[in-house]
């Protein structure tokens, strides 16, 4: 018996963690208003974030960019942070990266406006240097909000940043890449990240690939949603 109710503890305690992780910190006193209280829109995400100054980089940069595209996608394209493009106009992947995104999303028929586009971190590191961890952190709650606003079936983590930071992990991208993993009922897909195939294009194939591979799997969730006569949106 004691076996057992410490497994319940154990189980519940795993459970209240992986919910404080996406930014579920209350519980609804009734159902009616059980999805407000759960997810907060995208409008009232960014609202929160409001002028930001929760790290240092908001000394150095122009525009937070929050993110953009389709609020109920069913893909989630996740980057590291803007880059100088990005800082001036505002919006994620606007710039070469940006270009080369928006093919890469065209080779499996898919818009930039069918997807939802955001980063790791919402400024511009100076030089477009690496995040550090002090950044990552106080935005990292917010990114969680926003999947959880527009509960994508697969994020594409966009190079080590992304995939790192959402796996929690230091594996590298290489290993990483090309393969599915799980963030709650959330597939998480990590691949190389534009800016990377820009200088190393001969990566371009395995990109390609891993586009592929995450096409495949949303027309079987499709299929089988078709299936079992699901409307989730
Ligand atoms: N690189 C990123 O990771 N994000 C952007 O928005 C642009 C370039």
């Amino acid at each position: 018996m004691d076996q057992q109710i410490r497994e319940i503890i154990y189980n519940l305690k795993s459970c209240l963690e992986y919910l404080r992780e996406m930014g579920i910190t209350a519980f609804p006193a009734s159902e009616s208003n059980t999805e407000r209280v759960f997810s907060p829109t995208l409008e009232e995400i960014r609202l929160e974030l409001g002028d930001c100054r929760r790290c240092k980089l908001h000394r150095t940069r122009h525009t937070l960019v929050f993110g953009e595209g389709n609020k109920k996608a069913k893909l989630m394209i996740i980057g590291e942070g803007p880059g100088y493009e990005e800082d001036i106009q505002g919006r994620p992947f606007v710039g070469k990266a940006g270009q080369l995104l928006t093919k890469i999303l065209q080779s499996i028929h898919l818009q930039r406006e069918e997807v939802y586009i955001t980063n790791i971190i919402k400024c511009r590191p100076p030089q477009n240097r690496n995040p550090e961890l002090e950044e990552i952190q106080p935005c990292y709650p917010f990114l969680l909000k926003q999947i959880q606003a527009i509960r994508p079936q697969i994020i594409c983590a966009l190079g080590t940043f992304a995939a790192q930071t959402l796996l929690k992990t230091d594996a590298k991208i290489t290993t990483l890449r090309g393969k599915f993993y799980e963030l709650g009922e959330i597939k998480v897909f990590p691949t190389y990240h534009p800016a990377y195939l820009l200088r190393n294009p001969e990566r371009k194939r395995e990109v390609w690939e891993d586009m592929k591979q995450i096409s495949k799997w949303m027309v079987s969730q499709d299929k089988t949603s078709q299936l079992v006569g699901e409307s989730r949106r």
